[in-house]
């Protein structure tokens, strides 16, 4: 029996030592992504808490709207992290949250909540207007070919968690209440702002609305009552009844918006961990909030990296729906483009730069798109191959290029300083980071009609007889192909392409 035992210590200390020397392995082959953080206000190189395991946090959707362009720019560069981060062999653990109650119109802790009063304008309930517009999101988010998170967590879902965060507040002294809600204290958290602090200054401007009962005019909601100091709201006259209204300690009513975040992320990814993401606009107050929340009830660090994308902007201004210039995505097919050419536009810019949408500059990135689907189609026939060390050598510069704070418009121009050098394969790579859809290319249908009308015409050639040859390449033109003559033959493009 002793001997048993000791075998069995024996064993795991071996096991320890194993599993510490695959650690300390992984960790000298990693090749870490830098990434600029808005914590530290530098690049840095990731470095995963767990061995090589990211745990990516993104803030969702608010399911109360056709989502605009502008939100799925953010989206985008978030994936575009993602399929780095896995290139680069770090196994990521993505979450994305979907905001379906207490978002509230002024986006802090006055006004309506967004989907309640949504639901009042279309007389449907506020579960039918987030399912709704949730199913709309994911489907704009597939046809972006944007990568679905491992997990979608909905708020709605999510109250248990919410409220035992805010009982760990409450017990630690963090909240206090007041006539429409428990709020959340902010000079009692001494590190209060610092990610807004040192975010840059135009994302600084703070909303002023202040509700008197509060201390500050930071604090912020954790929990809302549906009446007054929690009351039945079915007794109380002319009170707006809501469809989303949860039982709690203090009184029936529904979470603020940051809260969800704060207990959705650490339910799924831990109290601490590597990465979250959202778009600039998030940084003065919703994640100052998320943090302020999260480190006060843990005592710990809540993430290392904060990874932030910048704006949409039309005309100078940011694209959004206060301001009434947004377009959908649905907006964009009705006048004739593809999705993915809006992908490839948000890749022209580098994240943490503006961009400037212009139809204009759409139908730029709707040219190279398609000229990149022309591209592998001629590849196509000419079976074109490239030695293991060039290709290696392309894909080596491409992921340092974008290994280096998602540099994709760098990415894109060496894609295209090479385009000449590679094959199908090596582009197809490219698109692993890119994900332009470019798998889905199909080779060009070329019917037996038209490959005897090519082998006519190639015997024409040979025997320099141009001009019948040149009548076969219009006859073949009618057919809807153009003809090139490369070193390996004849190649046809799609005229429906250009
Ligand atoms: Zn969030």
């Amino acid at each position: 029996m002793k001997i048993r035992s000791i075998h069995n210590k024996l064993i795991f200390i071996y096991t320890l030592y194993i599993k510490y020397i695959r650690y300390l392995y992984t960790l000298s082959i990693m090749t870490y992504l830098l990434i600029y953080n808005t914590k530290t206000r530098a690049i840095e190189e990731v470095k995963p808490i767990r061995v090589n395991k990211i745990g990516f946090y993104a803030c969702g959707p608010t399911v109360y709207q056709y989502a605009h362009i502008g939100n799925f720019r953010t989206y985008i560069f978030e994936d575009i992290l993602k399929r780095t981060l896995r290139l680069l062999n770090y196994k990521v653990k993505h979450v994305i949250n979907i905001t379906d109650v207490g978002h509230l119109t002024s986006d802090e802790n006055d006004g309506e909540d967004k989907i309640e009063k949504e639901a009042r304008r279309q007389r449907k309930t506020a579960y039918e207007i987030a399912r709704f517009y949730e199913k709309v999101f994911k489907k704009d988010i597939r046809r972006l070919n944007i990568e679905e998170p491992d997990i979608w967590a909905r708020a709605s879902e999510h109250i248990k968690e919410q409220i035992n965060l805010i009982k760990i507040l409450e017990k630690k002294g963090f909240t206090y209440r007041i006539s429409d809600g428990i709020y959340f204290d902010v000079l009692r958290f001494r590190k209060y702002g610092e990610l807004w602090k040192t975010a840059p200054k135009e994302t600084r401007a703070r909303d002023n609305i202040t509700i008197k009962e509060k201390k500050n005019p930071q604090d912020f909601a954790l929990w809302k009552f549906s009446a007054p100091s929690g009351a039945d709201p079915s007794t109380i006259k002319n009170f707006p009844l809501r469809d989303m209204q949860w039982p709690s300690p203090w009184g029936i009513g529904f979470p603020g918006w940051h809260i969800e975040c704060s207990a959705m992320s650490m339910k799924y990814l831990g109290k601490h961990f590597d990465v979250h993401a959202g778009g600039i606009d998030h940084i003065p107050v919703h994640h100052t909030n998320e943090i302020a929340q999260s480190e006060a009830a843990s005592n710990m660090p809540f993430v290392n990296y904060w990874v932030h994308g910048n704006f949409l902007l039309v005309g100078g201004k940011r694209m959004g729906k206060s301001e009434k210039n947004f377009l959908t995505l649905d907006e964009l097919v009705d006048k004739g483009f593809d999705p993915l050419d809006y992908r490839y536009l948000a890749l022209t810019a580098h994240y943490r730069s503006p961009l400037f949408f212009s139809l204009d500059a759409l139908k730029s990135s709707r040219n190279a798109r398609l000229h990149l689907t022309t591209i592998i189609q001629k590849l196509y026939q000419t079976k074109k191959k490239i030695s293991k060390k060039e290709s290696l050598k392309f894909k080596d510069d491409l992921l340092e290029t974008v290994r280096v704070d998602l540099d994709t418009p760098k990415g894109l121009a060496l894609l295209w300083s090479r385009i000449e050098d590679i094959s199908i394969n090596e582009i197809l790579w490219a698109d692993r980071i890119f994900g332009l859809g470019l798998n889905k290319v199909k080779p060009l249908k070329i019917s037996n009609k038209i490959r005897n009308l090519l082998k006519k015409r190639d015997s024409y050639r040979k025997g320099k007889n141009w001009k019948e040859a040149d009548i076969i390449r219009l006859e073949i033109k009618k057919y809807g192909f153009e003809i090139e003559d490369s070193s390996r033959g004849p190649v046809l493009t799609s005229l429906s392409f250009s």
